[in-house]
């Protein structure tokens, strides 16, 4: 359908219908007018906060923004060439991986196109592709994990792009470098692959790593995406950034427009990633209190991921009416989780990590949650 079948009877200057009528993104709940204390686990963002070098960086800004950015965040494309050891010219900075997501949607699916991404993946793939008149298609994991072998066989003529996310949110797993070496490999020369490694800060598994080098390797089909929002703490001033083959980046561009990312977090974002001090210490917190919290909430009976990243995703017995019911009475008691519904797990909940009183908290408000 075009915009002008779609306007012949209308009253008004409608939208495309696929656009009128698409998801919409739910962000987790906000707690207001709560007595007791809120612990907000809903949003996968840092209990450290930011950190003082990228805080610094904000007030050190503050005064020139009357003047344009950098129209596209070369300084900190430069910064991210050094610290990774890739091609700064091969890296497009935008405001969050969520925008880039779109980017990516906008500039290589049209209306009918096919968009895989794996059935308990980040909802933003889905969202994006159906408002861009695409049609997402959802593939089946294995025990919580991508399938890449369900992935390949779901491939027809009109796949456009395979959006992963690895490690993977809710569901926290990962799969290996060599399974997504598999899946590129089998998968046609024109069809993007978008690996989304919005956790890799997190990772300490040593059969994880990421795969920035592939971006590298002659076929020229594969996106890896990052953020500064969940590990460096800047998820309010929207930052993330994406390695592409360099015609991908040239067609990214022409999508975002310049000027696409503040000033205030291209400069908080370089303070960011010098701050050692504070990235050991987001790690280390993360290290300690994952396992701690999942050993706890294993320990009272509950099944929970194998996550590595920085939240926990627990199933709630009794299915997706009891989740709802467990979800609603652990937030009256100052817990505020995130279910999984949206991602096709309707009864698992996935928990943010959060400062230490949180997570020795919560332990004890699930215990009298246990039927
Ligand atoms: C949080 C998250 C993002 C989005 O991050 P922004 O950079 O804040 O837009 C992208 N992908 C996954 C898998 C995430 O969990």
């Amino acid at each position: 359908m075009t915009q002008s079948d779609n306007l012949d009877t209308a009253d008004r200057p409608l939208p495309l219908p696929f656009v009128a009528q698409g998801p919409l993104y739910t962000p987790g709940r906000v707690m207001q007018d709560s007595a007791r204390p809120v612990f907000r686990l809903s949003n996968n963002e840092s209990p450290l906060g930011i950190g003082e070098l990228a805080a610094q960086a904000v007030r050190d800004a503050a005064v020139s923004q009357h003047v344009y950015p950098d129209p596209d965040g070369m300084a900190l494309a430069e910064a991210l060439g050094e610290a990774h050891g890739i091609d700064p010219s091969r890296v497009l900075i935008g405001p969050g991986s969520e925008s880039i997501i779109n980017w990516i949607i906008l500039g290589w699916v049209g209306v009918g196109d096919e968009v895989l991404y794996s059935a308990h993946g980040f909802q933003a793939y889905r969202i994006r592709a159906m408002t861009a008149g695409a049609m997402p298609v959802a593939v089946a994991e294995r025990n919580l994990r991508i399938d890449v072998d369900a992935l390949l066989s779901a491939v027809t003529e009109r796949t456009r792009i395979v959006f992963v996310a690895n490690p993977n949110n809710p569901t926290g797993t990962f799969i290996t470098p060599a399974e997504i070496a598999r899946l590129r490999d089998g998968l046609r020369s024109n069809i993007m692959l978008v690996v989304d490694e919005a956790y890799y800060e997190y990772v300490a598994d040593p059969e994880y790593s990421s795969v920035l080098q592939m971006v590298d390797a002659k076929a020229e089909n594969v996106i890896v995406l990052r953020t500064f929002s969940k590990f460096y703490g800047l998820a309010g001033l929207r930052v993330g950034w994406a390695y592409a083959p360099r015609f991908a980046v040239d067609a990214l561009s022409r999508v975002s427009g310049p000027y696409a990312v503040s000033r205030v977090a291209l400069e908080a974002a370089q303070a960011a990633m010098r701050d050692q001090a504070h990235c050991d210490a987001a790690r280390r917190h993360n290290d300690i209190w994952l396992a701690w919290t999942n050993e706890h909430i294993r320990s009272l009976g509950y099944e929970t991921t194998d996550s590595v990243c920085n939240f926990v995703t627990m199933k709630i017995p009794g299915g997706a009416e009891a989740a709802v019911a467990f979800d609603n009475k652990l937030c009256s008691l100052g817990f505020v989780g995130r279910l999984a519904h949206q991602n096709a797990l309707p009864d698992w909940l996935r928990l943010t990590i959060g400062s230490p009183e949180a997570m020795q908290t919560l332990i004890p408000a699930l215990e009298t949650l246990i039927e």
